[in-house]
């Protein structure tokens, strides 16, 4: 669509607003590094623990070491072993693990909280974690916060189009039937607002 739009129309998006459906790491990652446009998304993020221990964002990331840095101050590494061949360490997912030393977590006061089940803590991180990281960062901006309340009014619009006018499905069929259909509903749905807003005129007394 964007590109499509960008040859009819000679337009190309700053921004690009959406739910979180669109927030996963690689679609933010070719918004933000191949397409260069900024995405007002929200991140699509599993990381989030609700047992009380500790989650990713209690590690911090140190990018000049490529490490993270545990609530008791360790480091945790792509590989705590130096292997002949240095290895990748990017799983087929696209995700990078780091992981503490034992010898830290066996000794460490938080072991309970962090990694109750396992000699030593892992956490993992997405090859596009700077895209991810970028997206968190513009969703505490204003701006993300006025465009977030226009992306409602608009999903408001197709919610009511789905459940209300029943255009939960298409009749006709092919992208003319279908152009047809959602001009028609649009129609529809414009004049059910302005019977709202424009008030009924009175009835003449005879
Ligand atoms: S258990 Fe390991 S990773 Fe967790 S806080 Fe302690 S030393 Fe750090």
């Amino acid at each position: 669509m964007i590109e499509r739009t960008q040859e009819r129309f000679g337009i190309w998006p700053e921004r690009l607003v959406a739910d979180t459906a669109y927030g996963s790491a690689p679609n933010l990652a070719w918004l933000v590094e191949d397409m260069s446009i900024e995405p007002q998304i929200p991140v699509f993020d599993k990381s989030a623990r609700n047992d009380g221990s500790f989650e990713r964002a209690d590690f911090v990331y140190d990018h000049e070491d490529d490490s993270y840095i545990c609530p008791s101050g360790h480091r945790l590494r792509r590989s705590n072993r130096n292997f002949s061949t240095p290895r990748s360490g990017v799983d087929k997912d696209g995700s990078i693990r780091y992981r503490a030393r034992q010898q830290d977590c066996q000794s460490c006061a938080f072991h309970q909280r962090c990694t109750p089940n396992m000699p030593a803590r892992k956490v993992t991180r997405s090859i596009h974690e700077g895209a991810r990281d970028l997206a968190r960062d513009i969703a505490t901006t204003d701006a993300y916060l006025v465009s977030r309340r226009q992306r409602k009014k608009v999903e408001m619009l197709f919610a009511h189009l789905k459940r209300i006018m029943k255009l939960d499905h298409l009749r006709l069929r092919g992208p003319n039937g279908a152009k047809d259909e959602f001009h028609l509903a649009a129609a529809a749905q414009n004049l059910r607002k302005l019977a709202k807003i424009i008030p009924m005129p009175a009835t003449a007394l005879t």
